[in-house]
């Protein structure tokens, strides 16, 4: 199995079948695990085997979806957990304490940004964020107490790309911990721990599924500070449910498919619409004109599936815009089959300040739109013809 390729892992990586010879992975719904006698019951319980106890611990279904993650990202170990926050905030959790110092990024998820500057201050976390443009400016950043880097490339939603090579150095040389949320790209395209990264955090709820079913997030890196991920979760009870791993688990196996037709659609209509007279900033990772270009291309595969721009005229002519889609869906989620439209001013990062917002390049106008796996040719229509409408 560990000669086989990503896209055979994704699908041939599978739970040991059980007396039934399923071909495909049961759905393990129960709280508890069994044990023969007393023996094995305090053996288990001393991590002497590592039989499953309970399923705020370890699952099959969940330990599957992790084998097959940590195989795509090149990890040792993994932890599963009941969605991206709970990931993101674990991988916090874990590794910081009072007194401690997190540098990270102006561009990151508008949840991620509440962690850090509301909760992580009540436990005596401070944090500094940098610029994704500016990378010059980072080391001076590095505190004596800084414990961990954590970045989102490409972020959501401003799609800044921050070099993971040079990051990956810059987190070496200064002992520090490098934590990635890899959530826009996946290991499909971009796998951080390649160039460094000691974690990698996932929603899973958005291109892992990849169809808007369920949330799930995961943990996963080398494994003594997997461990403390596990301990933690253990203790605080972030369990991912085994139904959602199981179709996480399944969602893997077309996670290489669908990402390469997400992001060919992507750059398909990212390219139509760049000259569009109604638009400005049109942005994705692969498209000659973003300012981060050949860092992209760089370490990334392909671009990944979100395109984002401005409508000209600003957050009205936005939301009208938004009310002449008739295909595409209005919604929260990103990483869908379906085409999706969000306006991240008024939704996603609301809770921000407009000077917050407009520090991680979010405008009043701005639309995010997360390419799905419809006809590119249909797609297109309906941007074109809500553009139309909309002015
Ligand atoms: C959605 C998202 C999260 C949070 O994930 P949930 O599963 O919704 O909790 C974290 N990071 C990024 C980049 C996201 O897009």
């Amino acid at each position: 199995m560990s000669d086989h390729k990503p896209e055979t892992k994704a699908i041939r990586i599978q739970h040991e079948r059980s007396q039934e010879r399923e071909h495909s992975v049961p759905l393990y719904l129960t709280s508890s695990f069994m044990f023969d006698d007393a023996e094995h019951m305090r053996a288990t319980f001393a991590e002497e085997t590592d039989d499953n106890i309970y399923s705020r611990f370890s699952n099959p279904n969940a330990q599957e979806l992790v084998e097959k993650m940590c195989a795509l990202e090149g990890t040792e170990a993994g932890h599963a957990t009941a969605s991206g926050m709970s990931a993101v905030f674990a991988s916090f959790l874990a590794f910081l304490k009072s007194g401690d110092h997190l540098l990270s990024c102006s561009s990151v998820f508008g949840s991620t940004h509440t962690v850090i500057t509301k909760y992580l201050p009540r436990w005596g976390i401070t944090h500094s964020y940098a610029d994704a443009n500016k990378p010059e400016t980072w080391e001076a950043l590095i505190q004596k107490n800084t414990k961990m880097i954590f970045v989102e490339t490409p972020s959501n939603p401003g799609l800044d790309i921050i070099d993971l090579e040079w990051l990956g150095r810059l987190a070496k040389k200064h002992s520090v911990l490098l934590n990635v949320d890899n959530c826009f790209a996946t290991p499909a395209l971009q796998q951080p721990a390649k160039f460094g990264a000691d974690i990698v955090t996932h929603s899973a709820t958005k291109f892992i599924d990849g169809q808007g079913r369920v949330l799930g997030g995961l943990v996963l890196g080398k494994k003594e500070l997997i461990r403390e991920v596990y301990l933690l979760c253990r203790s605080t009870g972030p369990a991912l449910s085994p139904f959602n791993a199981w179709v996480l688990s399944k969602s893997i196996e077309t996670l290489f498919v669908r990402m390469e037709r997400h992001s060919e659609n992507a750059l398909k209509l990212a390219s139509m619409l760049q000259h569009h007279p109604k638009l400005q900033n049109v942005r994705y990772p692969l498209l000659l004109s973003h300012p981060q270009f050949d860092i992209a291309k760089k370490q990334m595969r392909m671009g990944g599936g979100i395109v984002t721009f401005e409508v000209k005229g600003g957050l009205e002519q936005g939301r009208r815009f938004l009310d002449a889609l008739q295909m595409c869906s209005l919604t929260a989620n990103l990483g869908d089959t379906r085409t999706i439209a969000t306006h991240p001013a008024s939704t996603t990062h609301a809770k921000l300040s407009e000077q917050e917002r407009s520090a991680v390049g979010i405008t009043p106008g701005l639309i995010r739109i997360s390419v799905g796996l419809e006809n590119i040719i249909d797609i297109a229509a309906d941007i074109e013809q809500a553009l139309e409408k909309s002015t």
